[in-house]
């Protein structure tokens, strides 16, 4: 059992070797130059399911167009969304916009330190609120994610599915058993970055490892095969029609998604469910959904865009209209240099590539 797991093991060494060690070999990464709960917040966000490299400069940008609090809780949700373009998982920046309001108004522009009003605002999970605990506030804080789970199911021979919540909630209480009081920050930051650059889930470089000694999969030579993860399920294949619709003033038609659900809030150019419709009954739908008469033009390539529960895909086709205006104010017609002002997502952008080669 998970909770057994810590016996005959020392505690106090693994800490001090994972410190150490964390000390003298931290990246230098933009959100570790203060501790400044709202940085920290912003980071852990921007880093949920996204690699490092890919989060620095979107981070960089971000904090330096909403340098506070108080910057982020005042701008516009489409400018907030079209600086997060590109980075996915769109809602993490609309809960964190949400939450920073309610940091502004109701606690005074501070980030509370107590685990119950942090934890319940928009966005900050368990791993979150860990994270930020221990980082900006030096709370001994369990901050469990991935990475964290894979370095401690080796070393502490864990062979539980690492996929089921109740065996996270286990490993968020041995978390607790093995924090530091002394540096919960960088203890935790430690089996992060152990995870990240040592111990990562491909041929771990267990010669380089601070723990090695204290390591049982190492020591039984199981490395490879921990941590147990069952697969997700397969995510569901959804193919669209994606249409270019351009009129003769080379304006082309955009549609803003539904405030609610995948990509709420966005922008994209149409796209017709294509199993649904049936490509004979594309023209027709189109007039139907945005009262624009079109004219199907030919296809001008294919896009995957893949979620983590479904995939979109995507054949793009060039079409034409005669239309100059649109009523329904979710709609416009747009000069091909103005779509730059709004947030899409990236399979969209991409879309743009194909009317640039025009
Ligand atoms: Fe991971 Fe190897 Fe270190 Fe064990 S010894 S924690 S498997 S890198």
């Amino acid at each position: 059992m998970i909770d057994k797991k810590l016996q005959n093991f020392d505690i106090y060494k693994f800490q001090d070797n994972l410190i150490d060690w964390y000390q003298a070999n931290k990246r230098d990464l933009p959100w570790r130059k203060d501790q400044d709960p709202y940085k920290v917040w912003v980071s852990e966000i921007m880093l949920q399911q996204t690699k490092v490299d890919t989060v620095i400069p979107y981070f960089q940008r971000f904090i330096t167009k909403y340098p506070t609090l108080q910057d982020l809780a005042d701008a516009d949700q489409q400018d907030v969304l079209k600086t997060w373009e590109g980075l996915g998982y769109y809602s993490r920046a609309r809960n964190l916009q949400n939450a920073v309001r309610e940091v502004v108004s109701e606690y005074e522009s501070t980030v509370p330190a107590n685990p119950k009003e942090l934890g319940a605002l928009k966005g900050i999970g368990p791993y979150t609120k860990g994270a930020i605990l221990s980082i900006a506030f030096n709370q001994p804080e369990p901050a469990v994610d991935g990475n964290v789970m894979r370095v401690l199911s080796r070393v502490l021979k864990v062979e539980d599915d690492i996929a089921q919540p109740k065996v996270k909630k286990g490993f968020e209480n041995l978390t607790r058993e093995l924090i530091s009081n002394e540096d919960p920050s960088s203890f935790n930051q430690g089996i992060m970055e152990l995870g990240a650059l040592v111990c990562t889930p491909k041929s771990p470089m267990c010669m380089l490892c601070p723990v090695q000694d204290q390591c049982r999969a190492f020591d039984e030579g199981i490395e490879q095969d921990l941590p147990i993860k069952s697969k997700a399920k397969k995510q569901k294949t959804i193919p669209y029609v994606a249409l270019l619709i351009r009129n003769e003033k080379n304006q082309y038609l955009i549609e803003k998604r539904s405030e609610t659900g995948l990509l709420a809030n966005m922008w994209q150019f149409p796209m017709a469910p294509i199993e649904e419709i049936g490509m004979d009954h594309i023209e027709s739908w189109i007039d139907m959904e945005y009262g624009v008469q079109v004219t199907l033009g030919t296809k001008k390539g294919k896009l995957r865009h893949v979620f983590s529960h479904l995939i979109w895909q995507l054949d793009v086709y060039e079409a034409t209209t005669d239309s100059v205006q649109v009523t329904d104010s979710r709609i416009k017609l747009v000069d091909s240099d103005e779509l730059n002002d709004y947030p899409f997502p990236v399979s969209h952008q991409k879309m743009m590539k194909y009317m640039r080669e025009e």
